[in-house]
């Protein structure tokens, strides 16, 4: 649902196409419905809910994703006319948080976020939940007293204040304790390099492309990483890891801001950051500014950064050169044609730190 310009709803709507795909969904249609305000009721408005309950029948959708925050009582009166999941925008983001949080403060930012998120929402799981407590425990409480729903919601509420309150304290104590050890940054044994950048920039395409264009290898070393750190190879033998970072996003949610940063924080300690910008996008300078103001909040500002302007195919060629005239090491590519893909490559062998050399090997 949009109300303003329809080139700002379409970005939007590709922007949640990506998003959707970067947690692991199949995105098979998508409508669009212009109005001032969501509809109280089905957020789409009855007549709009119809035709998206036939799309569901037709493509066989399991799930209904709306670009917005949905109240509880819009999320349910549209699952009942679709008959399938209906998530919001918000619920995606905190998924997609998840999967990525590795550090022990980003795993409880995130957590913070979900419940944040939750709290508001519970009357809406509780009321169904009594409704189905009612069905089968019948008359199981006195009449005038409170139903067992609603005893249960009081109760759940009280344990996420309760866990909430937690978080927040051990989320302070974390970060005093990260600022004692900033300085000491982790030395690798195998140079590591984050992929950051706005979702839809093109990170996942790039990934898979520097990932397959590197020669396969016994994987023991790489066994225990988790799914978003992939390994890869340089053309001269030498391997790193490819960390592949939560995009940037237009219109954070507020609750996940925190939980965004960070997410991010681990950039601070790679070796190497590609910063991937749509060149194809309305303004893609604004973007590049807007990663590095976060970044630097992050202290990863000090990590050697290069600049991989993605879309070439798609771009205005005079874009590209503005912004390569302005910025110090930026690399061009597309990773729909493989423009610019070997260049990439050697750049990221440049600049990736050398381990010291070891005598012997050198020795006939
Ligand atoms: P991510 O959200 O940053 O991981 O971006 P994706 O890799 O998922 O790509 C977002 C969209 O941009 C997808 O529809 C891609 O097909 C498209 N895309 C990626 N790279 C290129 C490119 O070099 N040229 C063009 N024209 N489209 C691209």
């Amino acid at each position: 649902v949009f109300n303003g310009d329809l080139r700002d709803g379409e970005n939007s709507l590709a922007e949640l196409a990506a998003l959707a795909e970067t947690a692991g969904s199949q995105v098979l249609d998508a409508i669009m419905q212009r109005r001032d305000q969501p509809d109280p009721g089905t957020f789409l408005g009855s007549g709009k809910a119809k035709e998206l309950r036939d799309i569901v029948v037709e493509t066989g959708a399991d799930t209904v994703i709306c670009d917005g925050e949905l109240s509880p009582s819009q999320r349910r009166a549209l699952e009942d006319v679709v008959k399938v999941k209906v998530i919001d925008r918000t619920a995606l983001i905190l998924d997609i948080f998840a999967q990525h949080a590795r550090s022990r403060e980003g795993k409880a930012q995130v957590e913070l976020a979900q419940l944040e998120y939750l709290l508001p929402r519970l009357r809406g799981w509780g009321e169904s939940m009594s409704r189905q407590a009612g069905g089968r425990v019948a008359g199981g409480e006195g009449i005038g007293s409170r139903g067992p729903g609603e005893t249960k919601i009081e109760l759940d509420r009280r344990r996420i204040r309760t866990r909430i309150a937690k978080l927040r304290r051990q989320i302070r104590e974390m970060k005093t304790a990260r600022d004692v050890s900033r300085h000491d940054r982790k030395r690798h044994e195998v140079p590591s390099v984050a992929i950051a950048g706005y979702t839809n920039a093109g990170k996942s395409s790039l990934l898979n492309r520097l990932t397959n264009a590197g020669v396969l290898v016994e994987n023991a070393l790489f066994a225990t990483l988790d799914p978003t750190v992939r390994r890869a190879e340089t053309s001269d033998g030498r391997t790193y890891t490819l960390a592949d970072t939560v995009g940037f996003v237009r219109h954070l949610p507020h609750q996940l801001v925190e939980a965004f940063r960070s997410t991010l924080e681990e950039v601070a300690d790679s070796d190497l950051v590609l910063h991937v910008v749509d060149a194809a996008h309305p303004d893609p300078e604004g973007q590049i500014q807007a990663v590095r103001t976060v970044l630097a909040d992050v202290e990863a500002h000090q990590v050697p950064e290069l600049i991989v302007l993605n879309k070439a195919d798609a771009a205005d060629p005079e874009v590209i050169a503005r912004i390569r005239s302005r910025e110090r090491a930026v690399v061009v590519v597309s990773a729909r044609t493989g423009e610019g893909l070997a260049e990439l490559q050697s750049r990221i062998e440049e600049l990736l730190p050398r381990p010291d050399i070891d005598v012997e090997v050198l020795l006939p």
